[in-house]
């Protein structure tokens, strides 16, 4: 055996050590000259049913690959890679799509067949497609898992720090938040004020129309509440059964009672159904008012105490009234009953 021919069988026997099958196309004619026989054998079609010509490869390609293939030779062709390089699926003769892979490059012809040639090898890559194809659905079903996952915890958080009748915040994120805004008011020095708003006579609602109506009025007074909030500066919360808290940030006494005696009278206007054909049900809030300035060491609790035993004065005084704390906060003196609307409320 001559140097060229053991050469020759080194090289078939290295190609099929790496799984590799030779092929090459004649780019002028479109003819295969040399046939990836073993891939064709392996997708089940004997010697004589292995297309010769290059077009005929293509109605073995899987229709979604079938571009895939053609911008990767068309790239080549052009210059645009250095190398011919796809991943495609072949239809094997039982109809199955099996994956392979293509790398090739344009050679010029030689004396025994000029003119341009596509010469490359074809590799099974089935078993690692497969994988990938798994692993991308397992990374599917985890984004959506996660997905998933997060929504549960934004409505855990909503459950956690919302009250489930209102959907005002509850007692706990009051809190929380009322104390950051003491601790802003003494870092930036403005006013911070807080309004206690309970419902006169609540007690007189639930007997007189039932509980489901009662939830309803408080939803309808949350409401009132939650209507004057500028959205990211004041918190609204619902602190117990049917009183609420709303704080306000930057704002002083006075511009406190505006608030809280505008939102007594709507409140006052407010006719809640009591069911099937009833009448609207009338209430009417009484509401204490305490403010803190910058060095007046308040905490957030001291500031709710304060405006608690404003809103006691407001009962005492008949209810349906604005009270503020603000002498209280002077030190020592009474509650200053706000202006007010007409007396008594409705029972
Ligand atoms: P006052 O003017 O002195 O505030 O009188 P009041 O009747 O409102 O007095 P009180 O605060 O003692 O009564 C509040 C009532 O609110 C007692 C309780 O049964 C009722 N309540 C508390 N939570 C709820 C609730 O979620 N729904 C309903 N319907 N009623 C509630
Ligand atoms: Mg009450
Ligand atoms: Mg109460």
């Amino acid at each position: 055996m001559g140097e060229t021919d053991l050469n020759k069988e080194r090289l078939e026997l290295a190609l099929e050590a790496a799984g590799l099958d030779l092929w090459e196309n004649d780019l002028v004619t479109g003819n295969v000259t040399r046939k990836a026989t073993k891939t064709f054998e392996e997708l089940g079609f004997s010697e004589d049913e292995i297309v010769s010509g290059v077009q005929d490869i293509y109605s073995l390609f899987h229709p979604d690959d079938i571009d895939t293939v053609r911008q990767a030779v068309a790239d080549h062709l052009l210059g645009v890679t250095p190398q011919y390089r796809c991943e495609f699926r072949l239809r094997s003769k039982a109809g199955e799509w099996v994956w392979y892979a293509n790398y090739g490059r344009i050679m010029d012809g030689h004396s025994a067949t000029p003119g341009k040639r596509l010469i490359g090898v074809t590799f099974n890559i089935h078993d690692r497609k497969c994988r990938e194809t798994e692993i991308a659905q397992i990374n599917q079903q985890l984004t959506e898992q996660n997905r998933l996952l997060q929504q549960l915890n934004a409505t855990l958080e909503r459950l956690a720090a919302n009250d489930s009748l209102t959907g005002l915040s509850n007692r706990r994120t009051l809190m929380e938040l009322g104390a950051n805004e003491c601790k802003r008011t003494e870092r930036f020095g403005h006013p911070l004020s807080l309004l206690v708003v309970d419902i006169d006579l609540f007690k007189a609602v639930n007997d007189a129309f039932g509980h489901l109506a009662g939830d309803r009025v408080i939803c309808a007074v949350a409401q009132a509440c939650a209507a004057r909030k500028r959205s990211g500066v004041d918190i609204v919360a619902r602190f117990g059964g049917e009183e609420f808290v709303i704080v306000l940030p930057e704002t002083d006494g006075p511009s406190a009672l505006r608030v809280a005696e505008s939102l007594r009278r709507e409140v006052e206007a407010l006719r809640v159904p009591a069911g099937e054909g009833g009448q609207g049900i009338a209430v009417t809030v009484s509401i204490g008012v305490s403010t803190m300035h910058k060095g007046t060491g308040l905490d957030f609790e001291e500031l709710v105490n304060r405006a608690d035993k404003a809103l006691y004065q407001a009962k005492g005084t008949g209810r349906n009234a604005v009270y503020c704390a603000d002498r209280l906060l002077g030190g020592g003196g009474t509650a200053a009953p706000a202006p007010r609307g007409p007396g008594d409320p409705a029972g």
